[in-house]
């Protein structure tokens, strides 16, 4: 599949990518998938997804990734399970690079992602799932009468926290400032809440258990006063890291690395588009995302149709 120029290559396979797919191929533009390391993006990992429209009871999040990965081949996209590692965007057509072959191509649709922000601390990776958790909405269920923490001082942990409390006996708050970052409304809604408390100035310096997580060691950032809590669940709500490390110095990135697009999705170079979670930074949700990708797709159609 490397060798020719295809009209269109799409990165990542969450909603955005592969929406872009079966829109673009639908247009008769044959897209190649490259699906990054985990092929249906993050959303394989919930168990439940209820908020994607037309599923009244639900769905799980594999199945619909399966079923949209379907959908796109039914209307002829290649999906190439490969994760790529480099482009070339200043020469024509782009070349995408990938551990195995290259791809050329003449329009390019990024929808590479976001990634969870983690503490970088020994045993967090390991206790995923075993008390420590990325998405207060898929695992808050597990957490009634609960003790938990959320860590971070933004509008998702402030969302995080209300949402808990729905759940848990108590939820504490930890931030490394003495001031929070969300917005004015989700502050009041969770100062107003009486599960809700916050330990301010501090950071994680140790979580605690092996199987499990049993607890964990904060340090005050201005005292380094260590203190040691018990605790059922760790949320980490410390922001997201967009895939765009690849791009860097070849297309315009905002300060958090975010890829800067305008009109919506057209990237500062021409032919290349992104959507998804690459670009968004305040909805990140499977719908947003879906729509995005296949706004993508009708400009890079469009774009293909001037410049033929
Ligand atoms: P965010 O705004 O980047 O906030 C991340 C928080 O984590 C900050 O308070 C930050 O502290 C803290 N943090 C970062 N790295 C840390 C570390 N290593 N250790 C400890 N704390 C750390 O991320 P977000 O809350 O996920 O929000 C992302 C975007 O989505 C924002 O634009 C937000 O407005 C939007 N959003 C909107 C809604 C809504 O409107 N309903 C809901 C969720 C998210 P500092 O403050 O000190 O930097």
């Amino acid at each position: 599949m490397g060798g020719s120029v295809h009209e269109l290559v799409i990165l990542g396979s969450g909603p955005a990518g592969l929406t872009a797919a079966i829109y673009a191929g639908r247009a008769s533009l044959s897209p190649v998938v490259i699906t990054g390391l985990r092929s249906g993006g993050r959303l394989t990992m919930p168990p439940m997804v209820e908020n994607f429209p037309g599923f009244p009871d639900g769905i799980n999040g594999p199945t619909l990734m399966k079923n949209t990965i379907e959908q796109a081949k039914r209307f002829g996209a290649s999906i190439v399970s490969a994760n790529a590692k480099s482009v070339d965007l200043q020469s024509r057509p782009f070349t995408v690079n990938t551990e195995e072959t290259s791809f050329s191509c003449d329009t390019l649709i990024i929808a590479t992602g976001a990634d969870n922000r983690y503490l970088e601390l020994p045993g967090e990776k390991e206790l995923i799932g075993r008390g420590i958790s990325t998405c207060a909405t898929c695992d808050g269920f597990f957490f009634r009468e609960k003790d938990v923490f959320v860590i971070g001082g933004g509008d998702t942990a402030m969302e995080d926290s209300l949402f808990l409390s729905r759940f848990a006996k108590k939820i504490t708050v930890v931030h490394r400032r003495d001031q929070l970052r969300a917005s004015r409304i989700l502050q009041q809604q969770a100062f107003a809440n009486p599960r809700v408390d916050f330990i301010w100035d501090s950071v994680v310096e140790e979580l605690i258990g092996d199987e499990v997580l049993e607890g964990i060691k904060l340090r005050n950032v201005k005292t380094a006063e260590i203190s040691e809590h018990r605790c059922d669940g760790v949320f980490l709500a410390i922001g997201h890291i967009p895939n765009t490390e690849m791009f860097r110095g070849q297309l315009e990135l905002d300060q958090e690395g975010y890829i800067v697009t305008r009109g919506p999705t057209r990237t500062s170079v021409e032919g290349a588009f992104a959507a998804g979670d690459v670009v968004d930074k305040v909805y990140r949700q499977a719908v947003t995302a879906a729509g995005s990708g296949c706004m993508a797709a009708l400009d890079a159609e469009r774009w293909l149709a001037l410049h033929p």
